[in-house]
């Protein structure tokens, strides 16, 4: 399977030769026509397997066929991670392609870095990345006034069993409640234990399972 074969915009293919990622990775392969299709889903995966660019990449499409964000709006894109290293990676990742495609992308976690985090929320951006403990302190804080999930519609767990281990199921269950119930789900997990299946029967929608 090529690059070619996935169906992704020329600037993003662009990235990709740039990156010298040569073809899909095996997780790329089979996650990216299920998502892109706008199914939910389940993908068994762990670190390494290039799982990062197999809920991005569709992401970044997803993004680029809705109306523009602007000041005041929430993200289209809602992606939560369990500890903050990970956010920090995932949102390199994302930035490798987003600035060819003027897609903004603010990571949200706890410590150093905060006020600068508020400010770019309040300006407006089409993906946030963040730990769940703190997005509950951006959405209750504020009132809105930093930002909502009302405009979500692109959802991603990544390392839930991870989340599950560290107590952030109260936390994931809370922001879910306050997201759309049309929008497209996938869920990340290096293992898949009965409790996080229990989770994803709750928060995804007929997914298709994968698994590498
Ligand atoms: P991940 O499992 O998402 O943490 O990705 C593992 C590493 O593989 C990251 O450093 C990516 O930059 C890299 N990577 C992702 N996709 C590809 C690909 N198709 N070919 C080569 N490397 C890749």
């Amino acid at each position: 399977k090529t690059w070619h074969q996935t169906g992704l915009a020329s600037k993003i293919l662009e990235t990709i030769r740039k990156l010298n990622y040569e073809k899909p990775m095996p997780i790329q392969a089979q996650a990216l026509p299920i998502i892109m299709s706008g199914r939910d889903c389940i993908g068994v995966a762990k670190t390494g397997s290039g799982k990062t660019l197999a809920f991005v990449l569709p992401m970044l499409r997803h993004i680029k066929d809705q109306p523009p964000v602007v000041a005041g709006d929430g993200p289209i894109g809602l992606i939560m991670a369990p500890t903050r290293e990970l956010v920090q990676q995932i949102h390199s990742d994302i930035k490798k392609f987003t600035k060819a495609l003027g897609i903004r992308c603010v990571p949200v976690y706890g410590g150093s870095g905060v006020a600068q985090q508020i400010s770019e929320l309040k300006r407006g951006t089409e993906i946030v990345v963040c730990t769940p403990g703190r997005m509950i302190d951006i959405l209750c804080t504020s009132g809105g006034k930093i930002s909502n999930l009302r405009r979500v519609t692109y959802f991603v767990l990544d390392e839930a069993d991870r989340m599950f281990d560290m107590g952030f199921e109260p936390q994931i269950t809370r922001i879910v409640q306050n997201i759309r119930p049309d929008r497209q789900t996938v869920l990340f997990s290096a293992t898949f234990p009965r409790q996080v299946e229990i989770l994803a029967r709750k928060v995804l929608n007929k997914p298709v399972e994968i698994q590498v």
